[in-house]
């Protein structure tokens, strides 16, 4: 292991307050607590803080550290490349090597589907290049009216304008003020918090219809796309009924709207396949990538485009769009290795067969907690449903929001790092997770869980 260097944690907490803004953040409580947790270092599936703990890695970093921490051999390919080449853009007619070889290497993951490949840096930025390239499709087909995009309400699609826009997140709308004009919102197949009076097939249809309904409002002629997460991540892992995701594809190609399906979380294997869009049995006609696709290593994101709609474009002359790290050499080479150690370890499989079904038995055997109301997951993306009570569902507080935050503050302390979204808590390890260190990962929170009932109680 990497031994890491010898820092002045204090200082590191001081400089942190004068000088740095984290990212989704309240500064204010920041400063309140004396300063972020410093991560100094990592190995596989454990982070270390600068307290000197060591913390069993629920999230792989942020749904991203697929491979897990403390691979070499991508210091080493990110080390060669820089060397060898370490930027050069893709705007003067200009391509180089490992950008043109994980485009082929990502279509051949969509099985050759989704055969065209624009590269970005991030998730958010993946998702501008759809909204921009959707629009302009449908302008080069003589269609120009289509311009709307349906998403869900509690979606999520990134922190950039277009980002936040086709997200349905309503504490991010309100900072900034309405984002982008032509999205339209639909209700979300969250069938423990939307749906328990129905069977989960009714609700899942109820929600489809939803889609269906919000099309015929809008007139069909004038949308463009729908775009979904196909399990919604940092919305709180929900995971629609297995009816959905098939009738919102026949939705769409009965009205001729594309479909497009965010898999910055779900894509490279979370989900037990390569895609989440094959867990959920459909076809879009393009995807976003980014996180698992380098494994957070180093920045890069990507939008896979089917060649109907590359076709289209090419009769449009520039695609006036790109970023000066579009198709990054060093980014590429990693991702491309990230991919390799993906297939040479058969991680996708092992998520599939293995790990998968061990952590969806483990977490079912939490089920018998009085705090849970549900415990889901698929693949390595799970979650635990809290509530005051579990017949009928009622929070905490009588309010949403109060017990996923003491739940996860609770489950840090105790040697995990998972998120706490609204009243539950979700978790998302890396994929090279052992079934001993998903015991552990499970009895941390029912051990938390146990400690956090007497103070929510008390509520
Ligand atoms: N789409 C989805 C589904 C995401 O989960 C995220 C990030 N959590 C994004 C887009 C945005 O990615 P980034 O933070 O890299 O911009």
């Amino acid at each position: 292991m990497h031994m890491p260097r010898n820092y002045d944690i204090a200082e590191l907490r001081r400089l942190d307050i004068a000088h740095h803004l984290p990212a989704q953040a309240d500064w204010q409580e920041i400063e309140n607590l004396g300063g972020s947790r410093i991560i100094t270092h990592a190995e596989g599936c454990y982070i270390h803080d600068g307290d000197g703990n060591r913390i069993l890695d629920g999230m792989a970093g942020l749904w991203c550290v697929n491979v897990g921490y403390g691979r070499d051999e991508l210091a080493d390919v990110a080390a060669e490349q820089m060397r060898e080449l370490p930027y050069y853009n893709s705007f003067f007619k200009t391509a180089n090597p490992p950008a043109v070889l994980l485009a082929d290497k990502i279509s051949s993951l969509t099985g050759g589907r989704l055969p065209h490949v624009f590269f970005n840096s991030s998730g958010s930025e993946a998702n501008d290049t759809i909204f921009r390239l959707v629009r302009q499709y449908w302008k080069l087909k003589g269609e120009p009216k289509r311009q709307t995009f349906i998403s869900r309400i509690n979606a999520y699609h990134g922190s950039t304008l277009a980002g936040v826009g086709l997200g349905g997140m309503k504490a991010m709308h309100n900072i900034g003020g309405d984002p982008i004009p032509g999205v339209e919102h639909v209700r979300q197949p969250y069938w423990y918090n939307e749906g328990r009076d129905m069977s989960p097939e009714a609700f899942g249809t109820a929600c489809a219809e939803a889609i269906e309904s919000k099309i015929l409002e809008v007139g069909p002629e004038n949308v463009a796309a729908f775009i979904g997460e196909p399990v919604q991540g940092a919305g709180g892992v929900i995971i629609p009924p297995a009816n959905y995701w098939p009738q919102v594809e026949a939705i769409c190609r009965k009205y001729g709207i594309l479909m497009i399906c965010d898999e910055v979380i779900c894509g490279f294997g979370r989900t037990g396949n390569m895609w989440g869009h094959e867990t959920m049995g459909v076809k879009p006609d393009i995807i976003a990538m980014a996180k698992g696709l380098s494994s957070g290593y180093l920045p890069i994101s990507a939008v896979a485009v089917s060649a109907d709609i590359i076709k289209v474009m090419k009769t449009g002359g520039d695609f006036v769009h790109g970023y000066t790290y579009s198709g990054h050499p060093v980014s590429a080479a990693v991702a491309l290795r990230n991919i390799e150690i993906m297939e040479r370890e058969g991680l996708v499989e092992k998520v599939r067969s293995e790990t998968g079904p061990y952590l969806a038995k483990a977490l079912a055997t939490l089920n018998d907690h009085p705090l849970v109301g549900e415990a889901r997951s698929v693949g390595l993306l799970g979650a635990v449903e809290i509530v005051a009570d579990k017949a009928t569902g009622a929070r905490f507080g009588g309010a949403e929001g109060t017990a996923g935050p003491m739940v996860r503050d609770i489950c840090i302390a105790n040697g995990l790092m998972v998120r706490g979204i609204r009243d539950s808590i979700v978790m998302c390890p890396p994929l090279i997770i052992t079934t001993s260190q998903i015991d552990d990962l499970v009895g941390i929170i029912r051990k938390s869980l146990d400690e956090a009932e007497p103070k929510l109680r008390a509520f």
